[in-house]
Parts: C-alpha cells; structure tokens; sequence
C-alpha cells in the first residue's frame, strides 16, 4: 500500500496533509526517515512510525455502541443525528455503517463496522443471527402469547414470521417481556405484538449473537469490540 494512504486512511489527514508530514521528516520506515508519498509499504511486516509513534494499521473497525433513542441507524440524514455522528473523527474516518436498523426510538445493541463483508453474513436471513430484545409492553402478555410466538405469528401483511423465544419477565398490564427472534423485518417486534394486540412502550436490545451489550456502556457511549469478540462473530 502507498505510504500516504496507509497514513490517510489511519488518520493522519488528506493526501496533501499527509505529503506536508513526510516532508517535515515526521515519518520513518523501518527506521529510515521517508518523504516518498509513494513508497510502497506492508503494514503487516514493515513499521512505520510517525513522530516516533509506532503505526498500528487496521483495515476494519468494529464498534459496539449503546444507541440511545432520538439518533437514526444510518449513516447520513438531512434531518435527525445518526449514530456516525456520534463517533468520534478517528473512528467516522473508516467511514463505519450501522449494521442492520434499531428503530429511531430504540435503545441498545449496535454494532458498527466498516467490513461489508461480516455485515453481510450477520444480516443474511440464511444465518439466523439471534437479536434478544428487552420491551415493556402496554397489556397483559399471557402464556398463549409465549405459544403464538414460538409457532411464528402473522404480521399485518401477510407474513409469518419465524418462531421467536418469548420470556415475561413481569406479567400485568403493563408487561416486561425478553424476545429472541432470529429476522431483522422492519419494526419486527413491534409488529409481533401489535399481532397479538399489544403495544410496545419501550425497546431495546440486548444482544446480537455472541455479543451481549456491555453494560459499562452509557446511552450513546460506544467501545472497539476486542479481537476474541470480533472472532466470535465471524
Ligand atoms: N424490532 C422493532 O420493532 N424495532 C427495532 O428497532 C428492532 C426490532
């Protein structure tokens, strides 16, 4: 890889931001003092160092954030914050996605990354990638509703879901329930319900996978995953 994107892409400014630091003898390769924008450089094998700071070059970045309510699960919007707002400049700089939506008023679990690819297999319907949500629920959720989710119910139109692992947590009219399904259909749960005739007052997931939500993280807050987290979800 070219010495000025390998130093772009991890942070160090523009091309031409980049062009200014070698040129002020910043930036040593294998210990030798480098001006060359073009050099070709193997971050695996060669070290470079800026201001005698050793470059860790990482491709990806994976992210676990807690989403607070009011922020969308994109990556740009007109109107509303997304959750890339909420990166810091280091992190946006990998130019990370959301991978799959929480709903604008739903709390908890995301991952963000920038590797397409493990996206990709994590939302692909043929892995069945379990999602555990917590919701307080407006109505009474009965045993007949644990047994109507674990057939797979029929959303408003026409579909019928897989079956999903219902749990009440604290029966009454207002309910607080677990739920495990293993789809990502748009306001799925609150579709769920909504089919067995409740309605979700609040949501907010738990897990995705292996992953569970780290509960040192504020809403908002956001963490790398470690390498042995990131292992578990490929
Ligand atoms: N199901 C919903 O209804 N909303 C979410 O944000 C996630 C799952």
């Amino acid at each position: 890889m070219r010495l000025d994107k390998l130093l772009s892409n991890m942070g160090f400014g523009s091309r031409k931001e980049v062009k200014a630091l070698l040129k002020g003898q910043a930036v040593k390769v294998d210990g030798v003092v480098t001006k060359d924008v073009a050099k070709h450089v193997d971050p695996e094998k060669q070290e470079v160092m800026v201001y005698g700071e050793r470059v860790h070059y990482q491709e990806f970045i994976y992210l676990m954030m807690n989403k607070p309510p009011g922020v969308i699960s994109a990556t740009e919007d007109m109107y509303d914050q997304t959750v890339i707002d909420l990166l810091d400049p280091f992190h946006q700089h990998f130019k990370p996605f959301p991978v799959g939506r929480l709903d604008k008023d739903t709390e908890g679990f995301l991952l963000i990354t920038n590797d397409g690819q493990l996206s990709h297999n994590l939302l692909s319907p043929k892995k069945h990638v379990p999602k555990v949500y917590y919701a307080q629920i407006e109505g009474e959720v009965v045993e007949a509703d644990i047994e109507a989710f674990a057939q797979g119910v029929t959303l408003e139109d026409g579909y019928h879901t897989k079956p999903g692992k219902l749990k009440i947590l604290k029966a009454g009219e207002q309910s607080e329930i677990e739920l495990e399904i293993s789809e990502g259909k748009f306001h799925q749960v609150k579709r769920m319900f909504e089919s067995v005739g409740k309605t979700v007052t609040y949501l907010k997931r738990l897990s995705m996978g292996p992953l569970e939500l780290d509960e040192n993280l504020e809403l908002g807050e956001y963490r790398e995953l470690t390498t042995e987290e990131v292992e578990k979800l490929k």
